[in-house]
């Protein structure tokens, strides 16, 4: 019988990052050395300048650091400059993704503010026009972001891909000995269809410090599948998203497995979570998704994570739980101040639990952590901070107390930022 050696890896952490040309857009960076990129996309009717600029801010408030609007008609395109500078009237320096689809070639031609507006033009090879005129209208839109300097990204897309392109790999396939099936002839079409786009790209002049790529499909082994291939096969950033994803913890579990599996393979330069919003709920559920996912990973910090314990039978009372979101939306409700003022509180760990039996274990490994008492055990809450004991809490007003502890904690603890 053959001995099976497994590898156990030796530390805990990602695979190198695969090395891509770092793109500029606007003043953020994607790509090579830079972090992974937080993006989303309005939902809002781009024509109402007010509205999107309102989401726009929204959505760069919780986080994105770039944010995608649809520009889909000339009065969309009228409009993009209209947000830029209300964005700017409300201190709000976020750069602006055009999203194009079928007339994109026609609507920056004809709104030079809209093309000098955007910081990067998204386009779809699969609708970006049909049969003669797909080629010439990708051109003008590459032409477009030569003329006006801006990068762009060709995301190709299950949805709209290129049908002459599947229809001519069903072909090719079709000659071969032993024929792929259909699932790997299809990510095939979708990662040729990147290529090629980008191929052509370049060969109208534009550098590959300009282009960035996706591929997204809805099925999460498929999207795994697809950037494997695509990552060994270019040096292009890449924009990582499961497309579809869905609503609620639906959507939340198949993105992150989905993205986890590749970003721990040191794959993707910039993630957008494809949320479906419960309706009248805000958009910003993408953007805290998408920073937990990459901080949960130990890939970057935003904002300090409250460890929690489940609960159990040994403790009954919700308290702990109504304790642990307090101080969660406390920290949210303070991160946007105590960003600019504090340098390092990102990196702050809370832990809220709810018995005796971990409590004091985990609450000892975050910088504040606090075990309340679970059934039968005595009325009283210690506290730990960076490790020791500092205080026992108790009575009815435990949650403001600790709540007091903490930011007693971040102004002694992180200095004060200069600029
Ligand atoms: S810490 Fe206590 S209450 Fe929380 S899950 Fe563990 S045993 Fe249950």
């Amino acid at each position: 019988m053959s001995e099976m050696v497994t590898q156990v890896p030796l530390t805990a952490g990602p695979a190198p990052r695969r090395h891509s040309v770092a793109v500029q857009v606007g003043k953020v960076r994607v790509g090579g050395d830079a972090p992974i990129v937080v993006q989303s996309m309005t939902n809002t009717d781009t024509e109402d300048a007010a509205s999107t600029a309102r989401q726009v801010a929204e959505l760069a408030r919780a986080g994105s650091e770039l944010v995608r609007i649809t520009v889909n008609t000339p009065a969309a395109a009228a409009a993009v400059p209209r947000i830029a500078e209300r964005l700017a009237m409300m201190g709000v320096d976020v750069p602006l993704v055009g999203d194009f689809h079928y007339n994109g070639h026609q609507l920056l031609e004809r709104e030079p503010a809209c093309a000098e507006a955007l910081a990067k033009y998204r386009i779809n090879p699969g609708n970006v026009g049909f049969g003669a005129k797909r080629d010439t209208q990708f051109a003008s839109i590459i032409e477009m972001a030569l003329r006006y300097a801006k990068p762009v990204r060709i995301g190709v897309n299950w949805g709209s891909l290129d049908q002459s392109m599947l229809a001519a790999l069903m072909d090719e396939n079709a000659q071969r000995a032993e024929p792929w099936d259909a699932s790997r002839v299809a990510r095939e079409a979708l990662i040729r269809s990147a290529l090629e786009s980008a191929a052509k790209a370049e060969e109208i002049g534009l550098e590959r410090d300009r282009i960035i790529l996706s591929c997204k499909v809805s099925g999460v082994q498929e999207l795994i599948a697809v950037y494997r291939d695509l990552a060994t096969r270019c040096d292009y950033a890449l924009h990582l998203g499961l497309t579809e994803a869905g609503m609620g913890s639906k959507g939340i579990t198949a993105s992150s497995a989905a993205l986890a599996v590749l970003l721990q393979e040191g794959i993707g330069d910039t993630i957008r979570i494809s949320l479906t919003p419960e309706p009248g709920a805000s958009r910003t559920g993408e953007v805290i998704v998408a920073q937990e996912l990459l901080q949960t990973m130990g890939l970057r910090s935003f904002t300090p994570l409250v460890t929690a314990c489940p609960g159990c039978g040994r403790t009954t009372s919700e308290f702990f739980q109504v304790l642990a979101k307090t101080v969660q939306e406390h920290v949210r409700e303070q991160m946007p101040l105590w960003r600019v003022k504090y340098d390092g509180v990102e990196n702050l760990t809370l832990a809220v639990m709810g018995c005796i039996v971990n409590g004091p274990g985990e609450s000892k490994h975050a910088n504040i952590g606090i075990s309340l008492p679970g059934n039968g055990e005595a009325p009283a809450a210690p506290v730990f901070i960076d490790g020791e004991k500092a205080m026992t809490l108790r009575g009815d007003n435990i949650a403001n107390e600790f709540v007091g502890i903490l930011d007693d904690y971040v102004e002694r603890k992180y200095t004060a930022r200069t600029s």
